[in-house]
């Protein structure tokens, strides 16, 4: 997951050409729109066509539909690659890539258990299969989405980020009151949506490796080690040389709340397969490999002083102000200011070394 400042500052806003804009007239599915579905302006998600057959859904920021999106193409179906953060925003995907492609979904992939890429699971009928790592099962069956730190951290406090946004509405000068209102509409949108949430675990887990062959392409689901959460699964496009990964990769600096120390190691061996192009689960498509590096590195810094820092007894609150990891802020434009580290991070990174989870 991401906060919606993170959301801005990773970029979330698509700077790629568009190749196609949901702006064509909607073939919803059969369904009535679930809770939160209708209540937005304009076209929810750019979807681009980053490669023949492939494309991928960003939100334009109309409805809070969380993380990032990808489709591909396998001869007579589609396979989804995580299904957004609610079960409105999943419904307005389908509606909005209607117009695109009429063939159905077959296969939807939960990269990791995380609400906002998961949450979405409910609009699809038994017919569609939904692919996941066995950790991501377990979590998501015992109710791991709807509770924990990535959740507690954002969807949990909603009732006090709308009463502070009715707050400053009332105060808002005349000039911003429209912004504000709008934002506020949103937002409450994104309530109703998550009141309607039933969280719908993996139908087929895998724990190394799964292999689809369709539309003579063959997609891989592969999980290389623990990361972002213990069960991130990257898909890979072999001879389309593409790699879609989730939050385990993000455009720029990752939500660490439920991180483990090896992720950077997991980042090193995904970077030494053949692609040249990177669909993140949060920000914009980017071909540059040097950024998994970069990521791997910086994870690394970040998990080694942790580490130090807890042995010598330092608070995690201290411990989240001291840490130094301006030496990577040429690799992280804008989002290294100065000393410190998350203190979500941090104290994610305290209950591992206190808990070995
Ligand atoms: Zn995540």
């Amino acid at each position: 997951m991401t906060t919606m400042a993170t959301s801005l500052r990773q970029g979330l806003l698509p700077a790629f050409p568009v190749l196609w804009m949901a702006c064509a007239p909607p073939s919803p599915p059969a369904e009535p729109p679930p809770p939160g579905a209708d209540a937005h302006e304009g076209a929810a998600y750019e979807i681009t066509e980053v490669r023949p057959g492939i494309w991928h859904a960003v939100g334009t920021g109309a409805m809070n539909v969380g993380a990032n999106a990808a489709i591909v193409d396998l001869g007579a179906s589609l396979l989804l690659v995580d299904s957004h953060i609610t079960p409105a925003a999943a419904w307005v995907l389908l509606e909005e890539l209607a117009p695109l492609t009429p063939k159905p979904i077959r296969y939807v992939v939960n990269t990791h258990f995380h609400f906002d890429h998961i949450h979405g699971n409910q609009v699809f009928g038994d017919e569609v299969e939904i692919l996941g790592h066995q950790t991501t099962y377990d979590i998501v069956s015992s109710g791991g989405s709807v509770s924990g730190t990535a959740w507690d951290g954002f969807v949990a406090t909603l009732p006090n980020q709308i009463a502070a946004i009715e707050a400053e509405l009332q105060a808002a000068p005349e000039g911003e009151r429209e912004e504000v209102a709008a934002r506020l509409a949103r937002m409450r949108a994104y309530q109703e949506a998550t009141a309607a949430i039933e969280p719908i675990a993996p139908t087929i887990t895998l724990d190394g490796k799964l292999a689809i062959y369709r539309g003579g392409h063959e997609i891989q689901l592969l999980w290389k080690g623990r990361g972002h959460t213990p069960g991130d699964v990257v898909v890979y496009l072999p001879e389309r040389r593409v790699l879609i990964t989730g939050d385990l990769v993000v455009f720029g600096l990752p939500f660490m709340g439920d991180a483990f120390p090896e992720w950077g190691d997991t980042v090193r061996r995904f970077a030494e397969l053949d692609f040249e192009l990177v669909l993140p689960g949060h920000g914009p498509p980017f071909e540059d490999r040097q950024k998994l590096l970069n990521l791997a590195d910086y994870l690394d810094d970040f998990w080694e002083q942790a580490r130090g820092l807890h042995a010598a007894g330092t608070s995690a609150e201290d411990a989240a102000r001291t840490m130094d990891l301006t030496a990577h802020a040429p690799n992280f434009p804008g989002l290294i200011e100065g000393p410190g580290a998350p203190q979500v991070a941090v104290e994610r990174a305290y209950r591992f070394f206190e808990r070995s989870e």
